[in-house]
């Protein structure tokens, strides 16, 4: 599979960070997947196109032009591709991959994935969209995605749509098995 990983361009400052992206891109390479990123070389972003290249794997990187001096391009990637946009982007990580993957990071890192996910339940593709969960990190987004839920801006099915593990092998388990929950649109309105 073509996986995508969403992760900071930062390294963070709890050395797990660090040490969860390395395990990540060798785990990928490992296990046979392509990884599908941003295209940089700082941060967690680097560390997991490293790790994958050091363990043999292939590395797809996508960066906009606008970005290409900015986020230091990684020049040792399987294949670069420079597009237009961060729109075009995202676009094309989206085309390119199998699923989707968020490690730890910062805005551009959670728009990417939610990006991803609300086009999973809309029925844009049909691909499954996880979060690493390492250090809690991501503890306090869950229980704003169960407030959005309590408070009527989501049904409660829809939650279990993206995965929180603390485990990226249960992640790619899960992703092995996968089958696309039901779009939103096409089940009957509910009555609150
Ligand atoms: P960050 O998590 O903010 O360090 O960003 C991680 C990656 O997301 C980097 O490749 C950023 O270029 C990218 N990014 C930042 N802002 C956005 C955005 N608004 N939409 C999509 N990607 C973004």
């Amino acid at each position: 599979m073509n996986i995508c990983i969403f992760c900071g361009s930062s390294a963070g400052v709890n050395p797990v960070y660090a040490e969860t992206a390395v395990s990540m891109g060798t785990l990928l390479a490992e296990r046979g997947h392509t990884l599908v990123y941003g295209g940089g070389r700082t941060g967690l972003m680097g560390l997991v196109a490293d790790s994958a290249l050091k363990a043999g794997g292939q590395v797809l990187g996508v960066m906009p032009r606008a970005l290409v001096q900015k986020e230091i391009q990684h020049t040792g990637l399987t294949r670069l591709e420079i597009v237009d946009s961060m729109h075009e982007r995202k676009l094309k990580m989206a085309d390119l991959s199998d699923g989707f993957i968020a490690l730890p990071g910062g805005m551009g890192t959670l728009e990417e994935i939610f990006e991803q996910w609300t086009w999973l339940m809309l029925g844009i593709h049909r691909k499954p969209c996880a979060f690493l969960n390492v250090n809690g990190y991501y503890d306090d987004l869950k229980n704003m995605i169960a407030r959005v839920v309590t408070d009527g801006f989501m049904q409660a099915h829809h939650v279990d749509t993206v995965l929180f593990d603390t485990r990226a092998e249960a992640i790619l388990d899960h992703f092995a098995a996968y089958s696309p929950p039901p779009i939103k649109w096409s089940e009957p309105a509910k009555p609150r």
